[in-house]
């Protein structure tokens, strides 16, 4: 097994990762900002480095201080948990140069996935349905944009091919607008992300967002754990998440997730990954794959049983995959209420001091958290303080179970989206089961 991993991560996936390695005996070293000295994972952690001043940019983002810290402890790799460097393949990179395991899939994967026009193409190669739309990025001709558009039909959505986050996209619903919308959505993603490539698709009206969680090692083993619906969404950032997908059945699920498993093996796919796709009137239309571990995996894990992190580190290891794709079972239904220090309604951060945290319990309860009472939520990070899941026989089990954690759980000091949640779980279409990824801001009105 690896000796000892860096955690180039801050919050609850920072301490799941470490809980990981220790599992293993594997030690550990957290890199952290300057305010972020009180985090959970770093007073755990085996060593502790500071990396710079709480600006992201300076610290999570740094990528010299995070492969010095690596250097100084004598770590062997570097695991990169969501969102900060964990799809930067110029980090990847780096991180092998540089001589250590980078936990996650080849630089140059996370380069060809973290480019979504190159991601597309890939996989219309490789037999994954994709929404209909431009074959590669747009150029600068006009004329030659509004004639795809018309083609494929209004309403379209341009995106940038370096989006990601949910930024870096805009819905046209005529050509009127077409011209101005490209414009500033180009200007946005040369802004943002430095690159201003576009590409244009179909935009689904009443899609619902399936994705498929696979797993695959360095000795050409790839299996899928089925698929998780993250469908509730406010403004493309997910909300609540569950596994499996109301209403998709077996079959499907053993089509959708052998799909995927073919592209990984057509690809060379190494690691944890995830194939994103709209789902609507029974067709699955590609959009992404994410080549990270997720916010929303406990829910697979709590339902095949396959501890999603242990298996990053295996292998990274060097290790073959633990399980084969007959031994992968589905048992019940999991659901995953993100917990966010901001208003429930107004969706403004709450940042502050945490004077109390109380948390539920009980048989198919798990949270995720970093959090603890007297802990100071900075204002600096994303608002995620905790990951309440839950399990049950049923869904209809699990929302009662949920609903009855959500109202256990206190959390006093800042305010949490928890009365969001309970809304949610008290409302009839989200009990049905199915709802498509506008159902949010439908319901609490589009701001
Ligand atoms: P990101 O990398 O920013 O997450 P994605 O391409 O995964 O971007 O899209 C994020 C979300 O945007 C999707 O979950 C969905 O809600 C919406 N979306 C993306 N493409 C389309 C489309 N063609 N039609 C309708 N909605 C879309």
């Amino acid at each position: 097994m690896l000796d000892k991993v860096v955690i180039a991560n801050r919050g609850e996936i920072a301490l799941r990762i470490l809980r990981a390695c220790r599992e293993f005996g594997i030690k550990t070293v957290a890199v952290h900002s300057t305010a972020d000295r009180e985090l959970m994972h770093v007073r755990l952690a085996d060593e502790s480095v500071c990396i710079g001043p709480p600006q992201a940019r300076d610290s999570y983002l740094n990528i010299p201080a995070i492969i010095s810290a690596a250097e100084v402890t004598n770590a062997v790799a570097i695991h990169p948990g969501y969102g900060f460097l964990s799809e930067n393949a110029d980090f990847a990179e780096q991180v092998e140069r540089s001589g250590f395991i980078f936990i996650g899939p080849k630089p140059e994967t996370v380069r060809l996935l973290g480019d979504k026009v190159a991601a597309k193409a890939a996989m219309r190669r490789c037999g994954v349905p994709c929404v209909p739309g431009s074959e590669g990025a747009i150029g600068e001709d006009f004329d030659t944009i509004a004639k795809l558009a018309r083609t494929i039909g209004y309403p379209v959505i341009i995106k940038a091919a370096a989006g990601g986050g949910g930024r870096g996209m805009r819905v046209v619903n005529t050509e009127a607008s077409l011209h101005s919308a490209v414009a500033i959505t180009r200007a946005e993603a040369e802004a943002a992300f430095g690159d201003g490539s576009l590409y244009l698709e179909k935009y689904l009206e009443r899609p619902r967002h399936i994705e498929v969680q696979v797993l695959a090692d360095n000795h050409g083993n790839v299996i899928h754990l089925g698929e998780r619906d993250c469908s509730v969404q406010r403004r493309h950032q997910k909300v609540i998440e569950e596994a499996p997908a109301p209403g998709i059945d077996a079959e499907t699920r053993a089509r959708l997730g052998g799909m995927c498993v073919k592209a990984c093996q057509d690809i060379g796919y190494r690691g944890a990954g995830t194939f994103e796709f709209l789902y609507q009137d029974g067709q699955f239309y590609f959009i992404e794959v994410n080549t990270r571990i997720q916010v929303e995996h406990p829910v697979t894990e709590m339902i095949t049983g396959v501890d999603i992190v242990a298996q990053q580190l295996a292998i990274a290891a060097g290790e073959p995959l633990a399980y084969r794709q007959d031994e992968v079972t589905i048992k019940g239904h999991a659901i995953e209420c993100r917990i966010n220090a901001e208003h429930p309604r107004t969706f403004l951060p709450s940042p502050g001091r945490i004077k109390m945290f109380h948390l539920p319990g009980g048989p198919g309860v798990r949270i995720d958290t970093h959090v603890y009472s007297g802990y100071t939520v900075p204002p600096y990070y994303d608002s995620m303080i905790a990951k309440l899941i839950v399990s049950g026989a049923t869904r209809v089990r699990a929302l009662r179970r949920l609903e009855n954690a959500l109202s256990e759980m206190v959390v006093e000091g800042i305010t949490t989206n928890q009365a969001l949640h309970l809304d949610l779980l008290g409302d009839g279409d989200f009990h049905r089961g199915g709802v498509d990824i506008h159902y949010l801001e439908r319901k609490i009105g589009i701001d």
